[in-house]
């Protein structure tokens, strides 16, 4: 694996593999039943220069739990890119001043951009339409986890994507994840106009993955076993195509109705959220919370350890971990939510 996290392009199989065996190694860190200070004294800068809940959160609290600390910078307004400094120039500055860089930023390509001047790690914490790998990682761990605990194998599953993939950076990142694992069948369902990208189809393809295409959700899926929802990516939008995809949008949305009638009673529901909970947004349907099927509140949870992993692993700590476990001390809930799953 190389010394940055831009892409899964630049990971294999056995690299993933890896990531997943160290992230359930930092669960019980995670699951705040052991403390580590493996990166005690090492310091992570989080530069997020677009809107943010979870990933800036969950690198910050992934970096604290291994025992080091995070300076960070949101929005463009209060950096010194609002006075027309290069992503070059902050990139030398910050890796005189930090360990380790997580970096969000509206355009595509800016991360590796930014990468390029420094020889402290950066990890792409999602570069406009572009990727989000640390996502997909945390949503392959998701996938294996949960077909694990239902007895399911991963070859041969099929999995449906749906909503925007034509902006959303993770299904980009996912699907090019999946593609390394046994043969699967993907389903991609999204208003027209805002499809995957033809060469992530043809990516998909040419490694020997079923991938079609399918209108709407209007036909049964008793045969899907993840339902992969995402968000329509409106800050991406110019106004007109705001307008024009406003109706459209209401034929995408998953909800209980939709999983009680298509879907078999083990399909789960993932989404790598935020979701838009307001009235009419045509976004996974709130109706679900509480139902075990939705495993979002997991996979979110599941950011912690791979987040941790991923830093163990660049910052070369990894082996270290198990040497510095101590039990934790303070008051800890028996789960993190009120209706979560007993699994
Ligand atoms: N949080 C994810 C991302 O940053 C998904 C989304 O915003 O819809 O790409």
């Amino acid at each position: 694996m190389p010394a940055h996290l831009l892409s899964v392009d630049s990971l294999c199989r056995d690299d993933v593999d890896h990531l997943i065996r160290i992230a359930e190694r930092m669960e019980p860190i995670a699951q705040r039943r052991k403390v580590t200070r493996v990166l005690e004294g090492a310091v992570l800068g989080n530069l997020f220069f677009e809107a943010s809940t979870r990933t800036r959160i969950s690198f910050n609290a992934a970096f604290c739990r291994l025992g080091g600390s995070v300076c960070d910078t949101t929005g463009f307004t209060f950096s010194s890119m609002a006075k027309g400094e290069s992503l070059y120039d902050t990139s030398r500055v910050m890796g005189g001043y930090v360990d380790a860089i997580v970096m969000r930023h509206p355009e595509q390509g800016s991360v590796a951009e930014f990468a390029e001047a420094t020889q402290v790690p950066v990890i792409n914490g999602g570069d406009g339409p572009g990727e989000h790998p640390s996502q997909a990682l945390l949503d392959v761990y998701t996938i294996t986890k949960e077909f694990a605990r239902l007895g399911k194998p991963l070859a041969g599953a099929h999995l449906l994507l749906t909503g925007d993939l034509k902006y959303g950076r993770t299904v980009h990142s996912l699907i090019k994840l999946l593609s390394l694992y046994e043969p699967l069948r993907i389903t991609l369902v999204s208003p027209p106009g805002l499809e995957m990208p033809p060469h992530l189809v043809d990516l998909v393809a040419s490694r020997g993955h079923r991938i079609e295409t399918r209108p709407n959700l209007a036909e049964s899926f008793d045969d899907v076993d993840v339902i992969y929802a995402t968000r329509i990516q409106r800050e991406r939008f110019t106004a007109e195509m705001s307008e024009s995809f406003a109706e459209l949008t209401s034929d995408f949305v998953v909800d209980r109705d939709f999983l009680d009638r298509r879907c078999s009673p083990t399909t789960l529901v993932m989404h790598p959220l935020p979701r838009d909970s307001r009235p009419g947004a045509n976004d996974l349907s709130t109706d679900l919370n509480g139902d075990p099927r939705l495993a979002i509140f997991r996979q979110t949870d599941n950011g912690i350890p791979m987040r941790m992993a991923i830093f163990a692993h660049l910052l070369q700590v990894e082996d270290l971990i198990e040497k510095d476990l101590r039990d934790v001390g303070w008051f800890v809930p028996p789960s993190f939510g009120v209706d979560d799953a007993s699994f």
